[in-house]
This record gives structure tokens, sequence and C-alpha cells, in this order.
């Protein structure tokens, strides 16, 4: 389990007090290269105040979970990012109906949600999931390579 591994749990909880936190980090590693239009191609966006994009052309509205580890999670991408936390820094195994109990979820959506992170950690490095923020990019605190370079219109950063 690399993700999150060496991260120290207060600096985690530092880092992420909030959901907004969480999707302007996945933002900055999703388009930490450059962004481009999923719909039509163009390169240009402005920056939303949720951290999704908006296709500077044709108005398309990337939202940062999209694509990743975190699409379509209904039970909050803050509970999301600690249970990944929790599998990446426990030495043992964890089951199931632990995670459900300490998140407060239902046992079938940590199993589902535990699956995919399991998955996503698998495929990272050689196999790189199609289109999904690769795992390994996912590592905060003891590995960080210096600061998550920014795309060139986040200067322009603008609240919608
Ligand atoms: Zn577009």
């Amino acid at each position: 389990m690399e993700l999150f591994k060496g991260q120290n749990l207060l600096q985690f909880v530092e880092q992420f007090k909030t959901d907004s936190d969480c999707l302007e980090y996945l933002s900055e590693i999703k388009w930490h290269e450059a962004y481009k239009c999923l719909k039509c191609g163009h390169f240009g966006c402005q920056t939303r105040v949720n951290f999704s994009k908006i296709c500077n052309k044709c108005s398309y509205i990337e939202s940062s979970m999209a694509n990743t580890l975190f699409h379509k999670v209904k039970f909050g991408i803050r509970k999301a990012f600690y249970i990944c936390f929790e599998m990446s820094t426990t030495t043992k195994s964890l089951s199931a109906s632990y995670v459900a109990e300490r998140f407060g979820v239902t046992e079938k959506t940590a199993r589902l949600f535990m699956h995919k992170v399991r998955e996503a950690m698998k495929s990272s490095g050689t196999h790189p999931i199609e289109g999904d923020v690769h795992i390994d990019e996912f590592v905060i605190g003891g590995k960080e390579e210096g600061k998550v370079g920014r795309s060139y219109d986040s200067k322009k950063k603008k609240i919608v």
C-alpha cells in the first residue's frame, strides 16, 4: 500500500480539513501538466470555485474527481480520502466491516470502495488505469517531490 504511505496523521488532518482541500489537491494532480478539454480538445479553461474546470470554448465542465478513483463517490470526498489514508498507513489489512463502522458507511459501500482503491494501487506503475489519476502520484508528505506544478491557467483563477 503506497498510497499516503509515510504520511503523518496530524499533517494529513491538517492538509485535508475540508472537501475543498481534497478537491484542490486532486485538481493539482490531475491538471499539473496541462488542461485539455475532454469534449472539444481546447486547451484554455477557467478554474471554478469548486476546482472543476470549465472549457473556454465549449463550456464543458470537468470536475477534479471525474475519471479518478474518487469518481462518483457518494459518501463524500473527504471520507474517501480518509479511507485511503487508513488503508495505506495501517500495517494489517482492513476489513470492510471495520471501515464501515469507523467511517459510518454501509459495509457494501466500504467493500466496493476498498476494492476500487486496491485495484487502483495494483494497476499503478506498469499498468496505470487509462485516464485515471495514477495512484503513485498520490503520495503526500513523506515522498513529496517539491511543489506540484500548476497549469498556466491557474493564475487567472476566477470565482464563478
Ligand atoms: Zn471544450
